[in-house]
């Protein structure tokens, strides 16, 4: 077998250096448990980026993956598949009906449908956007535009799009930002790659009324927040607050690329034929992953399973009393652990030294989105666990300031 030395090697000669090179090679998960290219084991708390919803080489997917490549796995949008349509009209019923979908195949490709979409429904008069300071959106070039983190955005300008950036949260500065020359108001319900920040109660409802009252649209990234990670299938739920668009990427796959644009009302039927389109989007073996997510999620009753392991992470995180540890936040089985100090890639490195995948997500923050499937069997083994990475994260910490 190749090690994992070797794969990173290669990896470093033969990829761009975009991601520099990752410090593991995995080869093989089941379950909440991954393996490296050497053979060790891992407790996966990080799932792919939120991504593997039924952790790994769950049979309700490898089945409806394996059945649908095996029976037709392409056909581009010149044709109707089964599997598009099955999937639109379970994720119509799931936000609550007067929706309609485009399927993209990943995050940041369901946020420039958006905003094709928004721009569309707002015609040529309205030209501003409203993001959130370090907000995060995807990549490519509409959805960098509304990203908030200056270092990942700014390299790349300018963007030719007027974008006012608000902090997170803050009604006040909202409220001066969004006028009637909005076409839309991008928002995320927590931020995910700032950290897992929620925004305060009540701010949905603002953006909501913001909107009604300007005529701007409101699109909800629920990217990494939405297919169960917060313990419903949408964290705006929780408000009972709708947007206007809604994208999905992320968990709706479990591990295949697919990504929604979800536009409810008027913004259901914004896009006139030949308007936007894509050669992959609505793939029949990423759709029938997705609905075998979908129904796993419920068969298996996961969006109770995560608001009740999430609550016992939080408990459990909270009742870890470590100096390197200020505390938690997050929702379900998404949770940020705040550090004391810009420590968080020692954290990293020493709990994967001990068979624990987490992000550093932050200088000071952890962010963990395990499976949807984890147990308190092994949120216990994690949490039994945490001092000692601490303990060793400080003492890495301490050393590399005295060198
Ligand atoms: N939006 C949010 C909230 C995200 O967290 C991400 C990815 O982290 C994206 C968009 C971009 O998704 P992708 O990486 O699939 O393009």
């Amino acid at each position: 077998m190749t090690s994992g030395a070797d794969l990173r090697e290669r990896f470093a000669a033969a990829l761009m250096p975009n991601y520099g090179v990752p410090p593991l090679a995995l080869t093989l998960g089941r379950g909440c448990e991954v393996y490296d290219a050497d053979g060790r084991q891992y407790l996966d708390l990080i799932a792919g980026i939120a991504v593997s919803t039924l952790g790994h080489g769950h049979p309700a997917l490898v089945k409806a993956v394996a059945h649908q490549a095996a029976t037709l796995a392409h056909t581009s949008n010149l044709f109707v598949n089964e599997r598009a349509v099955q999937l639109a009209e379970r994720l119509v019923g799931l936000v609550g009906g007067d929706a309609k979908v485009f399927f993209a195949n990943s995050g940041t490709e369901a946020n420039e449908a958006a905003l094709k979409l928004v721009k569309r429904a707002a015609g040529p008069d309205r030209r501003t956007f409203v993001a959130a300071t370090a907000g995060f959106h995807g990549r490519t070039f509409g959805a960098l535009a509304l990203t908030g983190k200056e270092s990942i955005r700014e390299p790349f300008g300018p963007y030719g799009m007027d974008v006012r950036f608000v902090p997170h949260g803050d009604i006040d500065a909202l409220t001066e930002a969004v006028d009637e020359t909005c076409v839309a108001v991008f928002t995320e319900p927590t931020q995910g790659e700032a950290g897992v920040v929620p925004a305060p109660e009540g701010y949905l409802a603002a953006v909501r009324s913001l909107c009604d009252e300007t005529g701007a649209a409101f699109v909800l990234d629920e990217i990494q927040s939405g297919i169960g990670r917060t313990g419903r299938w949408f964290a705006h739920q929780a408000e009972d607050v709708r947007p206007d668009v809604l994208t999905l990427a992320k968990g709706l796959g479990g591990g295949l690329p697919i990504g929604a644009c979800v536009g409810f009302g008027r913004y259901a039927d914004a896009f006139g034929k030949g308007d936007h389109g894509s050669t992959f989007g609505g793939n029949p073996v990423a759709c029938a992953a997705s609905l075998a997510v979908l129904d796993t999620i419920e068969s298996e009753g996961l969006l109770a399973h995560t608001a009740v392991m999430g609550d016992l992470l939080a408990e459990q995180l909270d009742a870890v009393d470590h100096p390197l540890l200020a505390g938690q936040r997050g929702s379900g089985l998404w949770r940020a652990l705040v550090l004391t100090g810009p420590h968080a890639a020692h954290v990293q490195e020493q709990a994967a030294a001990r068979g624990f995948l987490v992000n550093a997500v932050a200088p000071g923050t952890i962010r963990l989105a395990p499976p949807l499937v984890i147990t308190p069997e092994q949120i216990g083994v994690f949490i039994e666990a945490l001092p000692t990475v601490l303990d060793a994260a400080e003492a890495a910490a301490t050393k590399e300031n005295q060198s």
